[in-house]
C-alpha cells in the first residue's frame, strides 16, 4: 500500500468517526449505501439478448447483434442505469466516493453467483493515466478488485492499458463511440516475475471477465476485447454493473 493510499484511508476513517456516513440515496441509514436502496435498484431482467445482454422483446439475439455480431463472447449487466442506480454510480464516479465499490460490487457478486460466466481471470477497463490522476481512482478497477475478492477470481495487473486519451463518450452515437475508442487499448507483454515492482499477468489462453462500471453501446468493451484477443485471450465476457440502454 502506498503512503498516499494509507493517508487517504486513515483520513477517511477519521472522517467516518467524526461524521458517520449516511446512505447516498435515502440519507437515512448509517451506511454509505443501505440494503433497502440496493434492493430497490432496477435490475436488467430477462428476456435479454444472449450476446449484448440488452433486454429484448423475447428474441434470443437482438436485431443489432444478429446484423453485426460484436467481437466479444457476450456482455452481462446487473442494473439498468436508472433512478437510484444512476445516482449511486454518479456518486461513485464523480463524487469522490471510492468506498461505494464494495456495496456496488456485492450486486455483481450476487448476479455472478446466480448466473456465473465462464472466466478464470478478471481484467478491468483502464482509465487513461491523466484521467485517473484527476479522479484519484479508477472506478472499474475498484469494482473488479472487490468482485474478485467476493467470488474468488484473480485480478490481472498492469496488463491492459489505454494507449491514448479518448473523448468522453457521453453525447456520441454508437458509430462515433466505436471510432473514438478504436485502437485506444493495448496489452503490455507479460513479464515473468517482478521487474521494477511491476508484475504483469499473462493473458494468453485465459478466459477473461472484463469489468467496467457502465456499458452503453459496448464500444469500450469491444475495443478492450480486441487488445485482449491480440494478447491471446481464449474468451472475453464483458461484465458491467449497469447498462445505459
Ligand atoms: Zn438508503
Ligand atoms: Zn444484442
Amino acid at each position: 500500500m502506498s503512503v498516499a493510499t494509507l493517508f487517504r484511508q486513515t483520513s477517511q476513517n477519521l472522517l467516518n468517526l467524526l461524521f458517520p456516513p449516511h446512505c447516498v440515496i435515502c440519507s437515512q441509514a448509517a451506511t454509505l449505501l443501505c440494503d433497502a436502496c440496493l434492493e430497490d435498484f432496477p435490475r436488467v431482467l430477462p428476456p435479454i439478448c444472449q450476446i449484448c445482454g440488452r433486454p429484448t422483446d423475447g428474441a434470443a439475439v437482438c436485431p443489432s447483434c444478429r446484423q453485426t455480431p460484436p467481437a466479444i463472447n457476450g456482455i452481462r449487466s446487473v442494473l439498468m442505469l436508472q433512478n437510484g442506480a444512476r445516482q449511486a454510480i454518479h456518486h461513485f464516479k464523480f463524487g469522490n466516493r471510492p468506498s461505494l465499490a464494495a456495496p456496488l460490487a456485492s450486486l455483481m457478486a450476487d448476479y455472478w453467483t446466480a448466473s456465473p460466466l465462464q472466466a478464470d481471470l478478471i481484467v478491468s477497463v483502464p482509465l487513461h493515466v491523466a484521467r485517473q490522476r484527476e479522479r484519484g481512482y479508477n472506478q472499474a478497477h475498484l469494482l473488479a478488485c472487490a468482485l474478485g475478492q467476493m467470488v474468488g477470481l484473480p485480478l490481472a495487473t498492469n496488463t491492459l492499458r489505454r494507449t491514448r486519451r479518448t473523448r468522453v463518450q457521453v453525447g456520441l452515437d454508437a458509430t462515433q463511440r466505436h471510432v473514438n475508442v478504436r485502437d485506444a487499448f493495448a496489452c503490455q507483454a507479460p513479464v515473468r516475475g517482478e521487474v521494477s515492482g511491476q508484475h504483469r499477468t499473462t493473458i494468453e489462453g485465459r478466459q477473461i471477465l472484463l469489468v467496467d462500471d457502465v456499458c452503453t453501446t459496448g464500444a469500450t468493451l469491444v475495443a478492450c476485447t480486441m487488445a485482449l484477443r491480440e494478447a491471446g485471450a481464449a474468451t472475453v465476457w464483458g461484465f458491467t454493473l449497469a447498462h445505459a440502454r
